[in-house]
């Protein structure tokens, strides 16, 4: 019997729901799926599970969707999944645990075939359909753990919801048909269980698989709780929330019990990538309140986002962004004329590229881009320096980190600079910005200075 007939765990159907997300520290065995079934259970708001694949499965993947993998790597690859999954489904009934293990060896096997034809023939689309293997496994492995504990969780394919363009890799969602499909389809079924589906995922207009970008299981979670109109998003992690700066630089970090959505959202793009970057714009269109926690320590609570918070301290936090890219373009013919910029960002945008911080003088402008997570390739590539140098001098620097200071009131409030600043007067500073935003002041160093940086502006801002 795979169905549990006893539920405790049911829904108030005039109380908003819920969306939990785990990621894949959270489900990567038995036991820290168990932790996440008991936080459901917990809690009868939480309706809707959203999934990442289980911890290191999403990287044998992307291994599995290059080109040229050798037939034996590909088989080596396919046990270490299997390895993992199984690992988890042995602990379940023997009946559960025979289901399980027969819908995993399909998937296996449609897997293996994707993975050959890769091999032999690559494609952008076809990579997707690799990658979206291991939040499958994982969202049909974590309905049965809930099932073993007496919650009346199902598995929900999300891709009957999260309609997305064929820009494979990094697809876009399609927010307005996610909204009425969610409507039609999802939330007349939360009323009677617990749903559990698959973050990252999403499938174009000709029913093929996409995947939303590494760590987008976040952004799936808060787009479906935008979508349905959520009390609250939860995003299960392996930290207490989010730190006032990388407790591994500094051991005076601490984890921060409320934060504001413009703070956390400049976090999320200089910070320690706690939460996908994207996580909070759907948050803050609907006003959905997101908590930050460990799935391994529930009990110590977490970080509150939201859009007003108790207090606004002019420091909450310091970010580190490593292995940034200055690139800074110079030209004389850009002395009173106008449209240099424009002819920059042009050539940028037609690359993909993405600016991170930007300060121009009168003939030279000074931009920064982050590095692609998980790669090490070049993203300034010599096409697009030669691109540029049709119309300025370029100059490209590597081996610099982001530091971003964070807080509230920080494009006017007094003495800023000179607290920042005096307190690290014996390092090099490459560039700074400051002004723009009322929660960021943020400067680039070198990488060799960084450690020291934060440690000594942390000492100096936050302990009190
Ligand atoms: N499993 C995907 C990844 O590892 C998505 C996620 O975990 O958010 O990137
Ligand atoms: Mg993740």
């Amino acid at each position: 019997m795979l169905q549990n007939e006893s539920s405790q765990h049911v829904s108030d159907q005039n109380q908003p729901i819920t969306v939990a997300k785990f990621g894949g520290t959270s489900v990567a065995d038995y036991e820290a799926m168990m932790r996440c079934a008991q936080i459901i259970k917990n809690d009868s708001r939480n309706r809707l599970v959203v999934v990442s694949a289980s911890a290191g499965v999403t990287n044998y993947l992307v291994r599995l969707s290059q080109k040229n993998i050798a037939n034996d790597e590909q088989t080596k690859i396919i046990a270490n999944i299997r390895a993992i999954q199984v690992n988890i489904t042995q602990h379940l009934s023997t009946e559960v645990e025979q289901h399980l293990n027969d819908e995993i060896d399909t998937l296996l096997a449609q897997l293996a075939e994707q993975a050959l034809n890769q091999s032999l023939q690559y494609s952008v689309k076809q990579a997707d359909a690799i990658l979206a293997f291991g939040e499958q496994f994982s969202s049909r492995i974590f309905a049965q753990v809930l099932l073993s504990i007496g919650i009346d969780g199902a598995y929900f394919s999300v891709q009957q919801v999260m309609k997305t363009n064929s820009l494979y890799g990094k697809a876009v969602v399609d927010i307005e048909q996610l909204k009425s499909a969610c409507n039609d389809i999802l939330a007349p079924k939360l009323t009677k269980q617990v749903l559990v589906t698959q973050g990252f995922i999403g499938q174009d207009g000709l029913g093929e698989t996409t995947t939303l970008g590494r760590g987008g299981s976040d952004y799936s979670a808060a787009l479906l709780a935008e979508a349905l109109n959520a009390g609250n998003l939860s995003i299960w992690t392996d930290v207490v929330g989010i730190f006032t700066t990388d407790p591994r630089i500094t051991d005076q970090a601490r984890a921060i019990k409320e934060i504001s959505f413009g703070e956390a959202a400049e976090m999320a793009t200089f910070g320690a990538k706690i939460l996908h970057p994207a996580t909070l714009i759907p948050a803050m269109r609907q006003n959905i309140p997101v908590f930050v926690g460990s799935s391994k320590e529930p009990e110590k609570g977490g970080t509150q986002i939201k859009q007003k918070v108790d207090s606004n301290p002019t420091y909450r936090s310091i970010a580190l962004r490593r292995e940034q890219t200055l690139v800074t373009v110079k030209s004389p013919a850009m002395l009173h004329a106008s449209g240099f910029l424009a002819q920059v960002f042009s050539i940028l945008a037609k690359h993909e590229l993405s600016v991170d911080l930007i300060t121009t003088s009168e003939i030279s402008v000074a931009l920064t881009f982050d590095s692609p997570s998980g790669s090490t390739q070049a993203l300034i590539t010599s096409t697009v320096v030669a691109e540029l140098e049709q119309l300025c001098e370029v100059t490209v620097e590597h081996g610099l980190s982001l530091v971003a200071v964070i807080g509230n009131g920080l494009n006017c409030a007094k003495g800023i600079g000179q607290s920042i600043f005096q307190t690290i007067n014996d390092v090099n500073i490459r560039l700074i910005c400051h002004g723009a935003s009322a929660n960021n002041l943020c400067f680039l160093v070198d990488e060799k200075d960084a450690n020291k940086v934060v440690e000594k502006l942390h000492h100096e801002l936050f302990s009190f």
